[in-house]
C-alpha cells in the first residue's frame, strides 16, 4: 500500500502537528502512524517538541499504510520574553545545522529539568529529577513528565493539577530559559529547506491586539505560515488568524496536537476542517 495524492480530498485528511513519546506524547512514531492511518489521515507530519529524532521511524511506519510521512518539528522560540512554538515542516531531517540547533535544545531541556525539580524541592516536593528523566526516556524532557512524575509521587493527583499549581505560567517549576529567538528558529528551519509555521496563535494567554502583532512579527522575521485551525480555536478566532494571516502573506496550517490516547478532542485528524484553499501549506509541501 502506498500514498495516492488526491488533492481535492487530501486536505481533509491531513493533520500536521502531533507529538510521539521522542517529546512529551504516548505512542511511539510507529503506533501513532498507525493511529492516524486508523483515523483516517492521509497526510501526516510528526511534529514533536525540539526533536526530529522520530521521524525516521515514522517515515518508514508510513510506507505500510496509505500515508504520506512530512518531517516536523515544533521548535521552542522566543518573541521578546514570551515562549512561543513554531511548527517546522517539509525540511531535511538529516541536515547538519538543524541537528546542531536541537541538540542546543537538548542541553537547554536537561539543564532546565534539573533546575526545575531544585525549584520544586524548595516548594515542598520530593526530588523528581530521577523520574521525570525516566519518564522522558531517551525523548526530549519537559514539563508533561514532570506533571507525571508528581502525579505518581502523589503530589497531585492529576497533570492539569500539577500544571496549574507548579508547572504553568507563572508559577515555580515555570523556569525562564534563554531559547533561540523566533528569528533564529525560522531561519534554521529554512536552511534545512523547510517551512516555519507560528503554532496555535490564540495558546500563549494573549489579547488579539497581541496576536495580531505577534502574528506581524513573525511574517516580518521571515516565518511561512500560521495554525489556524486546531482544537481549542473558535471559528471566530480561525476568521481572524485567517484574516491576519492574508495581510502579513502568510500560508495556513492546521493539526490536532495530539499527544495522547483518552482525549477525544484532540485526536488524530481531529480539528475543524480546513478547506482547500490557495492559502493551504500543502500546496508547497506536497
Ligand atoms: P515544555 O515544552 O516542556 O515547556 O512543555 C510544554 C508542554 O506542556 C505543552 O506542549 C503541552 O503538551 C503541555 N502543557 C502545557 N500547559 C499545560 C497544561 N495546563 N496542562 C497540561 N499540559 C500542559
Ligand atoms: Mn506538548
Ligand atoms: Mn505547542
Ligand atoms: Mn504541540
Amino acid at each position: 500500500m502506498s500514498y495516492k495524492p488526491n488533492l481535492a480530498e487530501d486536505f481533509a485528511f491531513s493533520d500536521l502537528h502531533c507529538h510521539s513519546y521522542c517529546s512529551d506524547g504516548e505512542l511511539s512514531p510507529r503506533h501513532l502512524v498507525e493511529r492516524a492511518a486508523e483515523k483516517g489521515v492521509r497526510i501526516l507530519a510528526l511534529t514533536d517538541h525540539d526533536t526530529v529524532d522520530g521521524v525516521q521511524e515514522a517515515r518508514a511506519a508510513s510506507h505500510d499504510y496509505a500515508l504520506k510521512l512530512i518531517p516536523g518539528v515544533e521548535l521552542t522560540a522566543l518573541w521578546g520574553k514570551r515562549v512561543v512554538h513554531i511548527v517546522g515542516l517539509g525540511f531535511d531531517p538529516d541536515n547538519s545545522e538543524l541537528q546542531a540547533y536541537l541538540h542546543d535544545l537538548k542541553r537547554l531541556r536537561d539543564q532546565r529539568a534539573e533546575l526545575i525539580a531544585a525549584r520544586l524541592v524548595k516548594k515542598g516536593c520530593p526530588d523528581l529529577l530521577e523520574k521525570a528523566q525516566q519518564l522522558a526516556g531517551e525523548g526530549q524532557i519537559g514539563r508533561p513528565h514532570f506533571a507525571q512524575a508528581m502525579v505518581a509521587a502523589r503530589v497531585v493527583d492529576s497533570p492539569a493539577k500539577a500544571f496549574s499549581l507548579y508547572l504553568g505560567a507563572g508559577k515555580p517549576g515555570d523556569i525562564k530559559v534563554d531559547w533561540p529567538d523566533m528569528a533564529a528558529a525560522i531561519s534554521c528551519l529554512h536552511q534545512a529547506g523547510g517551512y516555519a509555521v507560528l503554532a496555535h496563535p490564540t495558546k500563549y494567554k494573549l489579547t488579539f491586539t497581541k496576536i495580531r502583532e505577534m502574528i506581524a512579527a513573525f511574517a516580518e522575521s521571515g516565518g511561512d505560515g500560521v495554525e489556524a485551525r486546531y482544537p481549542g480555536v473558535d471559528p471566530g478566532q480561525t476568521r481572524q488568524i485567517e484574516i491576519a494571516a492574508q495581510r502579513h502573506d502568510l500560508l495556513l496550517s492546521a493539526g490536532s496536537d495530539f499527544h495522547c490516547t483518552g482525549f477525544s478532542w484532540s485526536e488524530l485528524g481531529k480539528y475543524p476542517k480546513v478547506p482547500n484553499s490557495e492559502m493551504h501549506i500543502l500546496h508547497k509541501l506536497l
